[in-house]
């Protein structure tokens, strides 16, 4: 079972302090303009619908629509998590379209400027964006500490078992409370 992110709507106060988290853990690109107004890009999303607010991001999928979408097969299973090979990518939105999640998007990536190449006069880049579990960062998803009410959890196949146990023991109560024949 791939592993994920899920926020817990209901301690979600709003404050958007994951998506600074996200940002910080992938700069685009280095110096000043890493985290500028203009590269600003986290990898998931805080939404308000109503009175509720909540991350939505990639739930990294088992079967994943947006892997079977990709025509250029920029999007795989890699390890437990689904992953997009930026080599691949086209910038089609594909994938956008065919995330039931609404957790990815497409993304113009300025040209990086390399010393004594005329790349700065290439146009920019579209890159496809989600949650990559800040795959290679040693302590794990950026976003899960940063939260300051304990939102955000990463759900792994110990977990998930975890839940399901507590929801079925929830359930035989419910019952012994409310059936009698
Ligand atoms: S940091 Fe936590 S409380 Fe703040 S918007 Fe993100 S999930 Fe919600
Ligand atoms: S935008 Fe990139 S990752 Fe998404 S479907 Fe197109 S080529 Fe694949």
């Amino acid at each position: 079972m791939n592993r994920f992110v899920i926020a817990e709507a209901s301690k979600c106060i709003g404050c958007r302090t994951c998506e600074i988290a996200c940002a910080v853990a992938h700069p685009v690109g280095s110096g000043a303009q890493a985290l500028s107004p203009q590269t600003f890009s986290p990898r998931l999303t805080v939404v308000r619908s109503g009175s509720v607010t909540a991350p939505i991001l990639c739930r990294h999928c088992d079967d994943a629509p947006c892997a079977r979408a990709c025509p250029n097969n920029a999007i795989s299973q890699t390890g437990d998590s689904v992953q997009i090979d930026q080599s691949r990518c086209i910038g089609c939105k594909t994938c956008v379209v065919a995330c039931p999640y609404g957790a990815m998007t497409v993304v113009s990536v300025p040209a990086q400027a390399q010393p004594g190449s005329f790349l700065t006069s290439l146009r920019p880049r579209a890159e496809a964006r989600k949650c990559d579990l800040c795959v290679g960062r040693a302590e794990g998803p950026a976003c899960i500490p940063a939260c300051p009410t304990k939102a955000l959890h990463l759900i792994d196949q110990e977990t998930m078992a975890a839940t399901l146990r507590r929801r079925q023991e929830q359930a035989v109560q419910n019952l012994a409370a409310s059936v009698t024949l």
